[in-house]
């Protein structure tokens, strides 16, 4: 499942990869694109915002609900199917 890909409103390209694990693809911040946590990822999108990246609030808002309904963890629950 993709939350965003790159376009005029996303700086950002954000999913879940085959192995359960959340994947800022092709970062441009250089960082690790790859995070078990949605906290992780939630963290790392916020980094983005702050140095001037385009990232859709309806994506963060959806890692907020999913933290709410499947917990932070991003394997082994529901929110995992792509
Ligand atoms: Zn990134």
């Amino acid at each position: 499942m993709s939350y965003c890909r790159f376009s005029e409103r996303s700086s950002v390209y954000v999913y879940h990869d085959i192995n359960g694990m959340l994947r800022c693809c092709s970062c441009s911040l250089h960082g690790p694109e790859f995070y078990d946590t949605r906290t992780g990822i939630l963290e790392h999108l916020q980094e983005h915002i702050d140095k001037g990246g385009r990232v859709p609030s309806d994506v963060i808002g959806a890692l907020r609900e999913e933290i709410r309904l499947f917990g932070d963890s991003t394997f082994g629950a529901e929110g995992n199917q792509r």
